[in-house]
């Protein structure tokens, strides 16, 4: 996966692209990220790149032309990037949209600043996208959040693939909780199906521990998802305010093995 974005501030990206799981999938070129100086592509002596608005108002917009060169130049060398802008207004970035943009093979990102950009910069632009209804400063730490999520789904990034399943969003559902050592920290315990070791019993719980974690905090989730009938019958039982322990007894299900 090969990202370009376009921006007045590369230097924005220095700690994104050195850090973490990004950094080692670029070392390992399994993508790559190229940030461009609009500047660098501005017209005059003093590197213009912004103007006032026509009509009249507040602020400034990123000029047309920088934007057009810069990309023209990405063009000739025989790149075909898909081409996405940041802006509030545009299609809500989901994990659904990570994974449609994590199947395409150079994808752009053009950031905007001030008030936004020239609107006829948008003749060469696939889809306008929003981060959530809120106003930031740039484009850029939009950029980061699409490249971080949209990079995780690029095949051989995360090195453990099983840890993908278990994200929340993978299955339409919010993950399970999870715990690590000490077992008991100051009368604090971690619960004690995880220390079973009955590995179906464990898996139940998290199931309904998704289920129940969805229920409670993002309940229109459940509209979405395909849900099994174990899951339905789980989800009854925790409307119902049924205790897990009590579930298992009664549906007989899970026999200690
Ligand atoms: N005047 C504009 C806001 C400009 S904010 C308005 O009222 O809608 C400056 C730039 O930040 C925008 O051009 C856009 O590129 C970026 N930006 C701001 N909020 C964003 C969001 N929620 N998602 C993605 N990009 C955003």
């Amino acid at each position: 996966m090969k990202f370009f974005v376009f921006t007045i501030f590369p230097q924005f990206f220095e700690g994104f692209k050195n850090t973490g799981i990004i950094s080692k999938a670029i070392k390992e070129g399994k993508i790559s990220i190229e940030t461009i100086n609009l500047r660098d592509f501005a017209e005059d002596k003093h590197k213009t790149v912004d103007d006032v608005v026509y009509g009249g108002g507040p602020g400034m917009l990123l000029k047309p032309e920088p934007i057009f060169k810069a990309y023209k130049n990405i063009i000739n060398k025989g790149h075909k990037p898909y081409v996405l802008i940041t802006e509030p207004w545009g299609k809500k970035f989901d994990q659904q949209f990570a994974k449609q943009l994590s199947q395409k093979e150079e994808i752009l990102i053009i950031c905007g600043r001030y008030e936004g950009v020239d609107e006829r910069v948008k003749e060469i632009v696939d889809e306008e996208v929003s981060i959530g209804d809120f106003i930031l400063s740039g484009g850029e730490p939009a950029a980061i959040v699409i490249m971080d999520a949209v990079s995780r789904l690029v095949p051989g990034v995360v090195g453990d693939k099983d840890s993908l399943k278990v994200d929340s969003f993978s299955d339409g559902l919010l993950g399970y909780p999870n715990y690590t050592r000490p077992a008991e920290y100051e009368g604090k315990k971690v619960p004690q199906v995880l220390l079973s070791g009955n590995h179906k019993l464990i898996n139940l719980w998290r199931r309904w521990k998704q289920l129940e974690r969805t229920l409670e905090k993002r309940p229109d989730l459940l509209k979405k998802v395909n849900l099994s009938k174990e899951d339905l019958k789980m989800l009854e039982a925790i409307k119902q305010g049924i205790e897990f322990d009590r579930y298992v007894k009664q549906s007989s299900i899970i026999k200690n093995n």
